[in-house]
């Protein structure tokens, strides 16, 4: 019923080994779930009755990670496989210090270890609780995932309410997985995302930043950000709002369809780039009017559209370097006078520059110029390229007379 020659061998031979040493093992989540709706798997999560401890001793190459939840890393030259420990979830009788909820709800800390019905019943929708076994290629399904992967509809484990307030992150996984699966979302998960997806604001800025990168580099971007937009969810990943503008919104739209382009081109890809364009509207708005932007409020703005940021996703520092090269070379790519073109082609950044300002002009529904421009000096040896800036420096003084009324007739 699967086929396992997708799944990765090393993660496989951890089952076997776990299950040499007479503990149950699995893969579990979303590689089965992928491998059955014809996705390749690309990640491979293990559940066990394993104790921590118990894996760690197993495998040499291991190591225990996490407070809040704990698990084990089991890790060869190229890959590293999580092995989780079979959780209870929600007991009655469990030790409080086990399994901390703060006031929303959310769940705080779980590591209270159990069976795999009950490991099964604490995941969050039925098509990622799917248990496989390589040893006998057989699935164990809990909660009625097969049948939701034939009908194509992601439904949740338990009321879906109380699912989000313990983690309000699985309103923004729903949202990610439908996409990702072209599954129709089912209405109890539907009406839970529009009640809980408030308590995302409470969620950390780091969970958060992973989230980002999970639902806007993973190829789905555009549709991903389309259904966020539709819950009113975006602005919990997002600051700048689409809404300020017809340019902001197409802009927006440009970056996360070209981030889904490059993915399929296997082209590389880096949130800073996205980040930064996505946060440009926020920083036009901040320091231009609509002819043209101030230079200094420019500079003065960027630190505080990254602080916005980072409120809701932490910005990793060397990401937020990135986003700043990248405006501030949006500038210099307008001055194009003497050596500098020569010197700015040059620059480490400058191609992820260059690809900025041909989404600005897009999104701006603008005919290409200064791109065009850009384009062509590109390909160019080192004396066109002077003729090229010579060009443009007759026509400015052309333009200028004209502006200023001198006409060759008159002199
Ligand atoms: P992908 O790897 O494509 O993002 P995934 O389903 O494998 O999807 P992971 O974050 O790798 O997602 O988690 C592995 C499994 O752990 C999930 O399939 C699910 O069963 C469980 N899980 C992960 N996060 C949560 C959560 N927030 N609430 C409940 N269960 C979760
Ligand atoms: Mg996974």
């Amino acid at each position: 019923m699967i086929d396992s020659s997708k799944f990765s061998k090393f993660a496989i031979s951890i089952v076997h080994t776990l299950q040499e040493n007479n503990f149950e093992a699995y893969l579990v989540g979303g590689c089965i779930r992928d491998a059955l709706t014809g996705i390749n798997p690309k990640d491979f999560d293990i559940a066990t009755n394993a104790k921590p401890e118990e894996i760690r001793r197993i495998f040499k190459a291991s190591r225990i990670i996490g407070k809040r939840f704990k698990l084990v890393h089991v890790f060869n030259r190229s890959e590293l496989i999580e092995v989780a420990t079979f959780r209870a979830g929600k007991l009655k009788s469990q030790n409080p210090n086990n399994f901390v909820k703060d006031d929303s709800g959310k769940i705080l800390r779980d590591n209270t270890w159990g069976t795999i019905q009950q490991d099964c019943h604490r995941r969050d929708f039925t098509v990622n609780a799917l248990y496989y076994c390589p040893s006998r290629n057989k699935v164990q399904d809990f909660h009625g995932g097969l049948k939701h992967i034939n009908k194509k509809i992601l439904v949740s484990i338990g009321d879906p309410q109380g699912r989000f307030e313990e983690d309000p992150v699985r309103a923004l996984r729903a949202v990610r997985f439908s996409t990702k699966l072209g599954f129709k979302i089912d209405n109890k998960v539907k009406d839970a995302i529009y009640d809980k997806g408030h308590l995302l604001s409470g969620v950390s800025n780091a969970r958060l930043f992973d989230e980002f990168c999970k639902i806007f580099l993973n190829g789905h971007a555009e549709k991903n950000f389309k259904k966020l937009n539709s819950f009113n969810l975006s602005k919990y990943l997002i600051s700048s709002n689409p809404g300020l503008s017809d340019f902001s919104m197409n802009l927006m739209i440009e970056a996360l369809r070209n981030t889904d382009k490059r993915i399929k081109n296997k082209k590389s890809i880096t949130p800073g780039f996205l980040l930064a364009a996505l946060l440009w509207p926020s920083l036009i708005e901040k320091c231009s009017n609509k002819e043209e932007i101030n230079i200094r409020k420019f500079f003065r703005s960027m630190d505080g559209i990254l602080k916005e940021q980072h409120r809701l996703t932490a910005i990793p520092r060397k990401f937020q370097t990135y986003i700043k090269d990248i405006w501030v070379l949006q500038l210099k790519l307008e001055s194009r006078i003497g050596k500098y073109p020569h010197k700015l082609v040059k620059h480490s950044r400058f191609r992820a520059a260059y690809d900025f300002l041909l989404i600005r002009e897009l999104a701006a529904r603008e005919k290409s110029t200064l791109g065009k421009w850009w384009t062509k000096f590109q390909n160019k040896n080192h004396s066109e390229r002077e003729i090229a800036i010579n060009a443009l420096k007759v026509k400015r003084e052309q333009e200028a007379d004209k502006k200023f009324g001198f006409s060759s007739e008159l002199i």
